[in-house]
């Protein structure tokens, strides 16, 4: 029972806003059925994403759909917004929306109060002034992303396979990722796999035509895995022939050709920008505290300091480790915290609404797994250290445990299944991207496209 009707206002629908609307739901059944508590979720998209299975959907092992899990099934007791908060005013208990209809209608934001506010917006791509990032960069944080990188690449191997011009066909097979961790190792390790599987049914491309950079501005890769298990996906990437160069920045990307801190030069139509993330701006347009690198700053209770009745957690918040014995020492952002912070969110905001005590935030961070391609990984796991197949298996076994629902582990499973069983999918299916253009044509009208290195409209 609650002591007091509450209105729970959930901004973002991945980790930390999908799992703390789930708990929320099942553990104030009643009184959401008595009509005394109601939640909302705000998301602009109407599914939550498993980013960890992101490499492998660009690898074409998992499909686009079964990587990302739909809310309003999920979350059949909330209300589901698919639209933006462009705003928090606490102070008023209210935040601004707009929605896809809000921009139809041209009335601007809608305000929409609250009584308990959860802030989970994520992040974004950290982007530093590259010239030419901007204009040729492709990100690695969406499906739509991953799925475009694929089709890219894929074109890529095309372009090159059909044109006399060796600098044309040198640069489209040259391929250059930006950052070291979790995101830019898988992303590239899986797409070169991929690649290099493909190659075989092309008669004049070699895997040894296509150049694989990996460029790191830091000494070491995947810090998540420790420093051997780092100094193992060197050696392991540079025996596949990927260049693998550290301490080396990306300095320029202007005119297709990549321009590295080394005084390297690669022409290239192909620059992913995997080099770390910030803080969702929208934080920025609200009245709540953040720190120096913008993040919400946090109690280890998971309420944001010096207010009530707003939660922040996931990669938007600046949450204290208190398993580090450190102080000012915050939990990385990542999937492992994420996924545990919501528990206790939602339970907390139970707590709140019957008067009951908080909970603390303590989660010591267990290790991490990574894939490097088909039946390659590394782990490091409960100070257990894995690599090649067993590390690879490991993987794939740990995030069927933890991707959400009992139907997406079902349809992700007889996917591998059947990739076992018959030969990797090698399509690119970019023009799903434009779907009008060929009826466009057929009307007489000029098919309109992204400019052809925007991996949304080249292929
Ligand atoms: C390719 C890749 C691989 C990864 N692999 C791993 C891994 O193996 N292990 C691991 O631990 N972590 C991994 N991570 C990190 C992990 O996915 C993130 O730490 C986690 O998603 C953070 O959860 P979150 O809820 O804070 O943010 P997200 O899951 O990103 O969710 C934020 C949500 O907020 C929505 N949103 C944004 N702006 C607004 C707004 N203005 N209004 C309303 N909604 C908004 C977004 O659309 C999104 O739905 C990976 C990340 C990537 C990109």
């Amino acid at each position: 029972m609650v002591k007091e009707r509450a209105r729970i206002l959930v901004v973002g629908g991945g980790y930390v806003g999908m799992y703390t609307a789930l708990r929320l739901q099942r553990r104030l059944k009643r009184e959401l059925q008595r009509g005394e508590v109601e939640i909302t979720v705000v998301t602009p998209d109407p599914y939550m994403t498993y980013q960890p299975f992101l490499p492998e959907a660009a690898a074409g092992a998992i499909s686009p759909r079964h990587v990302v899990v739909p809310l309003r099934r999920v979350l059949d007791r909330c209300h589901i917004v698919i639209g933006e908060a462009t705003a928090v005013d606490h102070a008023e208990r209210t935040a601004t929306i707009t929605t896809l209809a809000t921009e139809e209608e041209g009335t601007g934001g809608q305000r929409l109060p609250y009584d308990q506010l959860v802030l989970a917006p994520g992040s974004v791509s950290r982007t530093l002034p590259v010239p030419g990032l901007a204009d040729h960069g492709i990100g690695f944080k969406t499906v739509e992303e991953a799925i475009g990188l694929r089709n890219h690449v894929i074109e890529q191997m095309d372009i090159a396979s059909s044109t006399r011009d060796p600098a044309i066909r040198d640069a489209a097979l040259t391929f250059v990722f930006v950052g070291g961790g979790f995101a830019g190792v898988e992303a590239l390790g899986e797409l070169e796999d991929m690649a290099r599987y493909a190659a075989r049914y092309y008669h004049n491309v070699q895997p040894e035509d296509m150049k694989w950079i990996l460029v790191e501005a830091s000494d070491r890769i995947l810090p998540e895995v420790g420093e051997e298990m780092g100094r193992y996906t060197v050696t392991e990437l540079r025996r596949r022939n990927i260049d693998v160069r550290l301490q080396t920045r990306l300095e320029s990307c202007a005119d297709r050709v990549a321009v590295l801190s080394d005084g390297a030069r690669f022409p290239t139509r192909t620059v992913v920008w995997t080099a770390g993330v910030k803080p969702h701006p929208v934080l920025a347009a609200t009245d709540l505290p953040r720190n120096g690198r913008g993040r919400l700053t946090c109690t280890p209770e998971l309420s944001i300091e010096g207010t009530t009745h707003a939660w922040a957690a996931g990669d938007a918040a600046a949450v204290p480790d208190v398993t580090a014995g450190e102080p000012g020492r915050e939990c990385a952002p990542n999937a492992q915290h994420a996924v545990r912070q919501a528990k206790v969110l939602a339970d907390n905001i139970v707590h709140t609404l019957r008067g009951e005590p908080l909970q603390t935030y303590e989660h010591a961070y267990a290790g991490s797994v990574a894939s490097l391609g088909l039946h390659k990984g590394v782990a490091h796991v409960y100070g257990r250290k894995l690599k090649g197949y067993p590390a690879w298996f490991m993987h794939r076994a740990y995030h069927l445990s933890r991707v959400p629902t009992f139907n997406r582990k079902a349809r992700v499973l007889a996917e591998w299944a059947l990739a076992g069983l018959f030969k990797r999918e090698i399509v690119s299916l970019g023009s799903l991207e434009h779907p009008r253009a060929e009826f466009e044509l057929a009307a007489g009208g000029k098919p309109s496209q992204d400019p052809p290195d925007n991996p949304k409209g080249s292929s």
